[in-house]
């Protein structure tokens, strides 16, 4: 545990925006007094609100640049272009990797609960580098969203992942989970299951969701489904084991079936019907295809893993130093600025 841990923590909150120009203003503006209030105690001046533009494509990097050059509260890094939630997640992290005691992920809608961010930085100054944000109740998500949420996680629990029920993407990394968290060089990234997966010492701070008021949720159905596949395929083979299962378990059953089949022929009246001879070639067609999709989707995600290509390019930053404000073109490790095809899903 760490004894030397900061007073007063340089925080940096980092943002995630997705085409997001309808609820920034007010996102930024309940930020910059939350920090002046109630954050001011607790976190050092030098603390920020970054905001990392996943390739928006409305006025959202216009608005970025207009609260930069407004307040030295705010900082932004551009991706070149939708590389999805998670990864422009990460992106920010590493971004604020080196600068920050801690940040805190969390959407631009504000939809999680702003006012528990003391108890994560309470925690954090107990010795907690992980503080997951857990959801008190999905009632504000959609019935579509709040069942298949639980499903979700019912199923990843029975296919071996540990992921902290109820946990999203709010939540508080210490420098050094951070740290380790750059290892991770996949760019299949769930990053709700990796974090669990680092084994520092963890807390968690309940909070209330809202309904979304600022714009529309980013996250499409296709998004959603993307993101799900992601987390088991990276984390879990079990499916590749349940195929094999199925099949011995299909095999054991039309074997009794032939040995019943050839008895009645000898010795009692031979099984007539082409509907069940047809239906039984369809069904196992079909489980011949799932099969082979599930397999294929591992195959699939093992080859754009083995390209080891970056993640993303950051195409602009607006940060600021020692209280001037600096802009570049390109930062980081990924100074390239050729775009990557977006893997498919
Ligand atoms: N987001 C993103 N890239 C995307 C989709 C979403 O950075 O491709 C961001 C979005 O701007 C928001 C956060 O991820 O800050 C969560 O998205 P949203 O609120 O739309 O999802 P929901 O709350 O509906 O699950
Ligand atoms: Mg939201």
């Amino acid at each position: 545990m760490d004894q030397t841990r900061a007073h007063h923590p340089v925080l940096y909150l980092v943002i995630p925006c997705y085409n997001e120009e309808q609820g920034l203003g007010v996102c930024a503006e309940t930020l910059r007094e939350y920090f002046r209030t109630t954050l001011r105690e607790l976190v050092s001046p030098d603390s920020r609100v970054l905001f990392v533009d996943d390739g928006s494509t409305d006025n959202t990097w216009g608005i970025l640049q207009a609260l930069h050059a407004g307040d030295t509260l705010f900082e932004a890094v551009r991706l070149s272009r939708n590389r999805g939630h998670q990864m422009a997640l990460y992106a920010g992290m590493m971004e604020a990797k080196d600068k920050a005691d801690c940040v805190i992920t969390i959407d631009a809608d504000l939809q999680q609960d702003i006012r528990v961010m003391p108890q994560f930085l309470a925690q954090y100054s107990e010795g907690c580098d992980v503080v997951y944000g857990i959801r008190n109740s999905r009632k504000t998500d959609g019935f579509f969203k709040r069942w298949s949420a639980t499903l979700y996680y019912k199923m990843m629990r029975f296919l071996g992942v540990d992921l902290v029920e109820q946990s999203a993407d709010y939540r508080l990394l210490s420098a050094q989970a951070l740290e380790e968290l750059a290892e991770y060089r996949e760019s299949n990234l769930f990053i709700r299951g990796i974090v669990p997966t680092l084994g520092l010492k963890s807390g968690a701070v309940h909070f209330d969701v809202r309904e979304r008021t600022l714009g529309t949720s980013k996250y499409t159905l296709r998004k959603m489904t993307g993101l799900a596949a992601d987390g088991i395929t990276s984390f879990s083979i079990r499916p590749l084991r349940i195929i094999m299962v199925l099949g011995i378990l299909i095999s054991v059953a039309s074997l009794i079936k032939i040995i019943h089949a050839v008895w009645e022929a000898y010795f009692g009246t031979p099984i007539s019907g082409w509907a069940s001879l047809t239906v039984s070639i369809w069904f196992l067609g079909g489980v011949n295809f799932i099969a082979l999709g599930i397999i294929g989707e591992y195959i699939g995600r093992t080859y754009m893993e083995s390209k080891k290509r970056p993640r993303y390019f950051i195409s602009d930053t607006l940060l600021h130093a020692g209280g001037e404000s600096v802009t570049h073109d390109s930062a980081g490790d990924n100074a390239q600025k050729d775009a990557v095809p977006e893997k498919e899903s």
